[in-house]
């Protein structure tokens, strides 16, 4: 391997962060399914606690399996280091308990995870930690809710499920002058088709259960940043809150990221076919997907990713009981949450993702009760149009 880290990103994405020369010439990693470490002498021991000698110790701190995982998507996204965690939302919740104290705002896109947004209520109440949000679209919008204490602005993009996109060098940009830290949650793009620490942001956040994982077999998260900030969040909030991931299930990201960049290619190729076919409908009222042409955040997509994801959403032409009707007809897509699994799922974000949000602002936020999410998968796209047609015929 060269040392220089110039391969691409296929390439990377197959062999960065391991060497079978320290591991026995495995030609893949091994799953070290350990808790612990035995040092050769107590001075061994006193040395890795004090820092002074490399070593594993215990592997809630560190484990040659995961270490290869945290190594690979570090590469990947183009920072110094990575954290690996047990979910997508212990990945979030070390992230922003590591990078903020008491008193703190953070400022978020319209649009969270969920449990992202439940986190942020719970360290309010908590912690008297701040936090508001915003469409962040222009300078004028970004400075004008960036506050004294703003110590992080926090952005999803594409945002679920209107696929509406935030211009990250825009926000990198004005949050750098005022020294504010910029964190991405990237599991909707993955490095493969975005890059946020490339665009000057400084932290990205995955849910690797999705498709750094794409198999649908693992709950895990990842944190990605410099040296520093990463060094921190190991120390505050993932050593002593411990949210950390399985040898075995790290062995499984590694295994799932091996094909990221072909999976990642045939869930856009996937998708753009569908938008097309959806687009012709008579019974689809409006889709929203970033690659497409009429998308508003068109040009946005076209400088900040290479492509436009394996995500869409549609509106049915008709009443909630059409889309029952529609969803409940499907015979190959399973009716699901969660997202980038070689299978094609369906979900209706009023009943379920965003069932939790007040029937106004869920309308304001451009979900109503006619939009169905697809997280496009890996079969053949005409039979997976075949499913939905057939489905959207019955109407
Ligand atoms: C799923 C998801 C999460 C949470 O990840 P888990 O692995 O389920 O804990 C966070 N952010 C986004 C955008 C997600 O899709």
């Amino acid at each position: 391997m060269k040392k220089d880290g110039s391969y691409h990103f296929e390439t990377k994405a197959i062999h960065a962060g391991y060497d079978a020369k320290k591991h026995s010439d495995s030609l893949t990693p091994p799953i070290y399914q350990t808790s612990t470490f035995a040092f050769s002498s107590l001075q061994q021991g006193a040395n890795r606690f004090a820092g002074t000698e490399d070593g594993y110790i215990y592997s809630r701190l560190s484990n040659p399996t995961v270490s290869v995982l945290e190594e690979r998507i570090a590469q990947l996204e183009g920072g110094e280091a990575a954290l690996a965690f047990g979910s997508g939302i212990a990945a979030v919740s070390a992230a922003l308990i590591g990078l903020t104290k008491m008193n703190d705002h953070i400022l978020c896109s319209k649009g969270l995870y969920g449990c992202t947004f439940g986190l942020l209520q719970m360290l309010h109440e908590k912690y008297s930690i701040d936090y508001s949000f915003s469409e962040l679209k222009s300078t004028e919008d970004i400075l004008k809710n960036i506050r004294k204490n703003t110590r992080c602005i926090y952005i999803e993009t594409p945002i679920n499920p209107t696929m509406k996109l935030i211009d990250l060098k825009l926000i990198a940009s004005i949050a750098k002058e005022k020294g504010i830290i910029v964190v991405v949650d990237n599991t909707f793009s993955t490095p493969y088709l975005q890059k946020p620490l490339q665009l000057g942001c400084d932290l990205v956040i995955h849910s690797a259960t999705k498709y750094i994982c794409g198999h649908g077999d693992v709950i895990a998260g990842l944190v990605v940043g410099n040296q520093d900030m990463i060094a921190g969040i190991k120390k505050s909030a993932q050593k002593d809150i411990g949210g950390i991931i399985s040898p075995f299930d790290a062995w499984l990201l590694l295994r799932g990221i091996k094909t990221l960049a072909v999976r990642m290619d045939r869930h856009c190729e996937n998708a753009e076919k569908l938008a097309d076919q959806l687009r012709k409908h008579p019974k689809v009222k409006s889709i929203y997907y970033p690659g497409d042409k009429h998308h508003p955040d068109y040009e946005i997509m076209k400088k900040q990713m290479k492509k436009a994801g394996g995500l869409l959403s549609f509106e049915v032409n008709g009443t909630f009981e059409d889309v029952v009707k529609v969803v409940n007809q499907l015979k190959l897509i399973p009716i699901a949450v969660s997202l980038g699994d070689a299978e094609t799922l369906i979900q209706h974000p009023a009943s379920m993702t965003h069932a939790v949000v007040p029937e106004e602002v869920r309308i304001e936020m451009g979900i109503s009760n006619e939009l169905l999410r697809l997280s496009v998968g890996l079969e053949a796209w005409e039979d997976i149009w075949e499913d939905l047609k057939q489905a959207l015929d019955t109407l």
